[in-house]
């Protein structure tokens, strides 16, 4: 077992560290503050090659491994966390579906745009009845006429609508199963098809510089090229492509955690009570010892996680256990920041204060705690019921 990482993916991390650590973070509070979307921010890592870090390199990515991607993630989002989900929901949420389910033509009309990051591409599966229950889906789609003329809202989708948003590929409900239950179908939708249209940005407690808005589609047709996967696949594409995005927040959720570190460490050192450094006293060295445990371990999850969808091999417990860990560790260790930080820590303006508001987001997004949890149980359970049915067949 090797747990050094490869020259290209420490080369992409200390890339992403030096971006975040110069340009990005000095900015955080800003951002923040001015909620703004942050577009030479963003044009600056695409002509690094990180908004496309996974991406196929014939379509204008990087090429680059998920290990690569992770260790860089985590470092765009220990510098800013909106920044952080703008890289990932464009890579993993927005371009992974276009790059793995798309044909040849899809791949060169949508994809090569925003392989580069030039472009941003979004992800719209929630609904207001459709979250948790991504199945529960109500806008539909139907083909009329050599169109896919769809109907209905979506909600919260990361990066619909900013500036250079080239378009969302969306579920819809294009019929029924034979089993009655909803047939869900993946249509790529570019920004300015006629009838479907974007609504204004949210107030947020996290990511206040990133883009997330409803999407509103009346009679919105697109051509029926513009199907992604086969009809009838979508939620299960849209699901696969969700086990990526958790490896994703669990690195942003580790990133957030490492900030959270660095200035637990720095204000340890610097405050004095009693005569002495607060780092000094056993209470705030415990704190310490217990957040860069909890870092390393989640590090670790998110990285195995990474290296398993690289050998193309089952990941979706691991990302499960890599996300459910990761942002529950980078709240606990939000919360500790502050504690070290005192009355400082309450104020606003203190980045510990900041990412206290930030992390919450982490245990909601691309699924929530509650439902990772089922899955990290059920994939338990059918691997004990597989082990069991084996020992039957033996005797
Ligand atoms: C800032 C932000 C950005 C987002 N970006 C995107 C995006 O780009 N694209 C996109 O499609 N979506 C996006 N989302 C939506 C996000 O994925 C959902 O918020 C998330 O899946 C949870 O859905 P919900 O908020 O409707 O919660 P609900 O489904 O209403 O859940 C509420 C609570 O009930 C629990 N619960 C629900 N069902 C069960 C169950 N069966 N068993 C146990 N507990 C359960 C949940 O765990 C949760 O605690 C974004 C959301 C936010 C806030």
């Amino acid at each position: 077992m090797n747990f050094d990482p490869t020259d290209e993916q420490r080369r992409w991390r200390d890339l992403a560290r030096d971006f975040g650590q110069g340009e990005i973070r000095p900015r955080a509070e800003q951002l923040d503050r001015e909620q703004k979307f942050p577009y030479d921010i963003i044009a600056e890592m695409a002509r690094l090659g990180l908004m496309g870090l996974t991406l196929p390199e014939e379509y204008g990515g990087s090429g680059g491994d998920f290990v690569a991607y992770s260790l860089a993630l985590e470092e765009i989002s220990r510098a800013d966390t909106s920044v952080g989900v703008t890289m990932e929901a464009h890579i993993s949420l927005g371009c992974a579906p276009l790059a793995a389910y798309g044909t040849t033509e899809q791949k060169d009309r949508f994809l090569r745009r925003c392989a580069t990051g030039e472009r941003l591409w979004a992800f719209g599966l929630t609904e207001e009845e459709a979250g948790t229950d991504a199945g529960g889906t109500r806008t539909t789609a139907q083909l009329e006429g050599g169109k896919w003329v769809i109907n209905g809202s979506k909600k919260w989708i990361t990066n619909s609508g900013t500036d250079i948003t080239a378009g969302v590929t969306v579920i819809a409900r294009s019929g029924t199963r034979e089993d009655g239950k909803p047939e869900l179908t993946a249509l790529i939708v570019p920004q300015e098809t006629p009838g479907y249209t974007r609504g204004s940005g949210y107030e947020k407690l996290g990511w206040r510089a990133s883009d997330q808005r409803p999407l509103y589609f009346e009679d919105c047709s697109v051509p029926v090229e513009n199907l992604l996967g086969e009809r009838g696949a979508g939620l299960s594409q849209f699901l696969r492509t969700l086990d990526g995005g958790r490896v994703a927040v669990a690195a942003l959720s580790v990133g957030l955690a490492q900030a959270c570190f660095d200035e637990a460490l720095s204000r340890a050192q610097e405050r004095r009570q009693f005569g002495k450094a607060i780092g000094e006293f056993q209470a705030i060295q415990f704190k310490l010892a217990d957040m860069a445990m909890e870092i390393e371990l989640a590090r670790n999850l998110v990285l195995k996680a990474a290296w398993l969808k690289d050998e193309g091999r089952n990941f979706s417990r691991e990302a499960s256990m890599a996300k459910v860990f990761a942002s529950e560790a980078a709240k606990r260790a939000a919360d500790q920041a502050v504690q070290i930080h005192g009355g400082e820590g309450f104020m606003e303006g203190s980045a510990v204060a900041r990412y206290w508001r930030q992390v919450k987001i982490n245990e909601i997004g691309e699924g929530t705690s509650e439902i990772n949890r089922q899955i990290i149980a059920r994939s338990l359970l059918a691997e004990s019921a597989e082990e069991e049915k084996a020992k039957v067949v033996v005797q």
